[in-house]
C-alpha cells in the first residue's frame, strides 16, 4: 500500500469540552486525518462502532458513559487504538493503573505537537496505513530541501539548525508558495492550540527563518513582507 493511493486515516475524538474538541478536529485536520467528533460518552460509543476510525482519542469524565467505560466496552470486540485524554488530580493514574485497555494516555493540559506525534506513532505500529496523505515528504524549493519525516532542512548541502517553530513555518510556507497569509492565519495554522502569544511571535519567527534561508536577510526574496496584509512565500 502506498501512501499516495491510502485514504486518510480515521480519527474519532471524543470530548465534551467544546474548544478542546474544536481544537482537537482542527489539528487533526491539519494532520491530513479524516475527524469524526462526539461530545457524549454514548455517541462516542456509536460512533466507534459504526466509522470504524482508525484511532480514537477519548476523553474520561463525559456525559453518558464515562471515557473508561466506552474504552472497555469497545475492546470487548475491537482492538482500535485508543488514546485516553485525563484531566489532572488522580485520573491520569487512574487510567494508568486500571486494566482500562487503553493503548496511551496523556495528562491534559497537553501540547498538540507531541499528542500528534503519538497519535502518528500508534497509527503506524497499529499497521494501519502507515501516513496520512499530505504530500510528500521531502518538499525542494531552490536550493532548500526539507525533509518532513526527519524535521530537517538543508540548505547549499548544509544542515540548518530549526526550532520546532521555525520548522513547521518553513513546511508551512513551502506548501502554499504564492500566497499571502496575514499573521493571524500563520498563527491559527502553524501554532494552533500550542499559540501563547500575539501577531508578534510571528514576525519574530520569520526574522529568525529569514536569518537561514535569505542570502540577504534584511533584503528578503524568499519570505517577502506584503504591506498591511501580512507575508508571502515565493517558493
Ligand atoms: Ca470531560
Amino acid at each position: 500500500m502506498t501512501a499516495a493511493t491510502a485514504a486518510a486515516p480515521r480519527v474519532l475524538v471524543v470530548e465534551d469540552e467544546e474548544s478542546l474538541l474544536f481544537t482537537l478536529a482542527h489539528n487533526l485536520k491539519r494532520e491530513g486525518y479524516t475527524v469524526v467528533t462526539a461530545s457524549r460518552g454514548d455517541d462516542g460509543l456509536r460512533l466507534a462502532r459504526e466509522q470504524k476510525p482508525d484511532l480514537i482519542l477519548l476523553d474520561v469524565m463525559l456525559p453518558g458513559i464515562d471515557g473508561i467505560q466506552v474504552c472497555r466496552m469497545l475492546r470487548r470486540d475491537s482492538d482500535v487504538p485508543i488514546i485516553m485524554l485525563t484531566a489532572l488530580g488522580g485520573e491520569s493514574d487512574r487510567v494508568a493503573g486500571l486494566d482500562t485497555g487503553a493503548d496511551d494516555y496523556m495528562p491534559k493540559p497537553f501540547g498538540m505537537r507531541e499528542l500528534m506525534a503519538r497519535v502518528r506513532a500508534l497509527l503506524r505500529r497499529s499497521g494501519a496505513r502507515a501516513q496520512p496523505d499530505t504530500g510528500p515528504t521531502v518538499v525542494i524549493s531552490g536550493d532548500l530541501q526539507v525533509d518532513r519525516e526527519r524535521r530537517e532542512v538543508v540548505r547549499g548541502g548544509k544542515v540548518l539548525r530549526m526550532k520546532p517553530k521555525e520548522f513547521e513555518l518553513l513546511l508551512f510556507f513551502l506548501q502554499h508558495p504564492g500566497r499571502v497569509f496575514s499573521r493571524e492565519q500563520i498563527l491559527d495554522e502553524v501554532w494552533g492550540y500550542d499559540f501563547y502569544g500575539g501577531p508578534r511571535t510571528v514576525d519574530v519567527h520569520i526574522r529568525w527563518l529569514r536569518q537561514k534561508v535569505e542570502d540577504d536577510p534584511a533584503n528578503p526574496v524568499r519570505i517577502r513582507t506584503i504591506r498591511g496584509s501580512g507575508y508571502l512565500f515565493e517558493g
